[in-house]
């Protein structure tokens, strides 16, 4: 037999004086068609580009709402082990839910990690539900919207990777063919110039083979696009400097991740050394993980992805305390229809808004997993004026893109 996760002891209600359940808390007033209880939680893996966790909460007003945690092992367990904590709550008290399970969870690892990711897909599930019941848009939860429209970059792959020219034409390509009008590409990529990867350490063939690759494909888009180039924590902070400071009189959107990301003193030295702006952001978590980041202007540009950082309202949060520096917000997102619907509703609402990563564009049934059509058009994902995220999951698309063993959707629980 699996273990039932969602049956596991609860140490925490014997020690803390701070839960915030609605019976402890005296949340219990009659709210009318609005008293309304969660009845269950349930997940789904996809086998996208990534293993997707999707994540359902179902309610006893006939109304399920979706979301998503970010992709890989272990969120299912989580959200069993969640459940519980939810069942019997109103799901229209998104703010006070989400500490609640982040305070339940504080000896299991609610600073950071899967349990943050596993609480984001909860919280954004429902911000759906909430906009269901109550028949507003997600992005009218959140104070209402800055843009209807929202830019998106498409994260690119050429063929040969380390080959500048074979990035210039996926670029060009990208461009004038797809109608992007932002891109990011790769560029930890082999020169054939390294000698040991581990140290981190970047020679000065390597710098000059992955400034070429930023100066093609800046020079073959010229001003039809902005590009970003990331290179995955890869490199030393001298080595960051040093490539930073070689791409500085091209057009660059952004360099993303440089260096590793745990220590923040040699971020905001390397962020501080160039005039190359420099992305940082989907490998921290929560309010409390940018702060610093934010407060000591460490990142030029944040990058926060939502259903791994704590869902909708905390990168709205994250948005609001970086606009306080004016430092603007590029979404890392590398989500299924879901979670990239769930960012561009809160890009909607964030004055600093750069624009949301779309990450599946060789993909050619990303779009099939929701009944809606059309998400991403010229380079733009229009928020919709549709209850909630405004997106209904295609359950035959789920069934037939779910990973081997996983179990779809009991929809049954939706009338619990
Ligand atoms: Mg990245």
């Amino acid at each position: 037999m699996p273990v039932n996760y969602a049956q596991l002891s609860d140490p925490n209600a014997h020690y803390t004086m701070r839960d915030l359940s609605a019976e402890t808390m005296g949340v219990t007033a009659d709210r009318g068609e609005r008293s309304v209880e969660i009845t269950d939680v349930q997940t789904t893996i996809v086998d996208g580009n990534y293993p997707w966790t999707l994540v359902r909460v179902y309610t006893d007003a006939g109304v399920a709402g979706t979301g998503e945690s970010y992709w890989g092992v272990g969120e299912p367990e989580i959200i069993d082990r969640l459940t519980p904590f939810l069942v019997g709550e109103n799901p229209l008290d998104i703010d006070r839910l989400y500490e609640h399970l982040v305070q339940k969870m504080s000896g299991e690892g609610s600073i950071s990690g899967k349990v943050v990711s596993a609480i984001s897909g909860i919280e954004t599930a429902l911000h759906d539900v909430a906009g269901k019941l109550l028949d507003v848009p997600a992005y009218q939860l959140l104070g209402g919207k800055y843009r209807d429209e929202v830019r998106v970059y498409c994260d690119c792959h050429a063929g040969d990777e380390s080959e500048p020219a074979s990035n210039a034409r996926e670029a060009e390509r990208v461009v004038s063919e797809l109608d992007y009008d932002a891109l990011k590409f790769d560029l930890d990529v082999p020169s054939g110039h390294e000698k040991d990867r581990a140290n981190r350490h970047m020679r000065g063939p390597e710098i000059e083979h992955k400034a070429e690759i930023v100066r093609e494909v800046c020079e073959t888009v010229g001003d039809r696009a902005d590009v970003a180039f990331d290179c995955h924590w890869s490199y030393s902070a001298s080595s960051a400097k040093r490539l930073l400071r070689e791409v500085e009189d091209l057009d660059v959107w952004w360099i993303e991740d440089p260096i590793p990301p745990e220590n923040h003193d040699v971020q905001r030295e390397v962020t501080h050394s160039s005039t190359t702006p420099v992305a940082v952001g989907e490998n921290v978590y929560r309010t409390h993980g940018n702060r610093q980041l934010i407060e000591e202007q460490a990142t030029d540009i944040l990058a926060p992805d939502l259903p791994k950082v704590g869902g909708m309202r905390e990168t709205q949060k994250i948005a609001h305390m970086a606009d306080l520096y004016y430092t603007p917000i590029a979404m890392h997102n590398v989500a299924s229809p879901i979670g990239t619907m769930a960012s561009a509703q809160v890009a909607a609402t964030i004055p600093n808004a750069l624009a949301v990563e779309f990450h599946s564009y060789q993909l050619g049934w990303w779009e099939a997993l929701v009944e809606e059509d059309n998400l991403i058009e010229g380079g733009r994902l229009t928020v919709p004026e549709r209850p909630g995220l405004g997106l209904t999951l295609d359950m035959d698309a789920v069934a037939e893109h779910m990973v081997d063993g996983e179990e779809l959707f009991d929809e049954a629980s939706e009338a619990a």
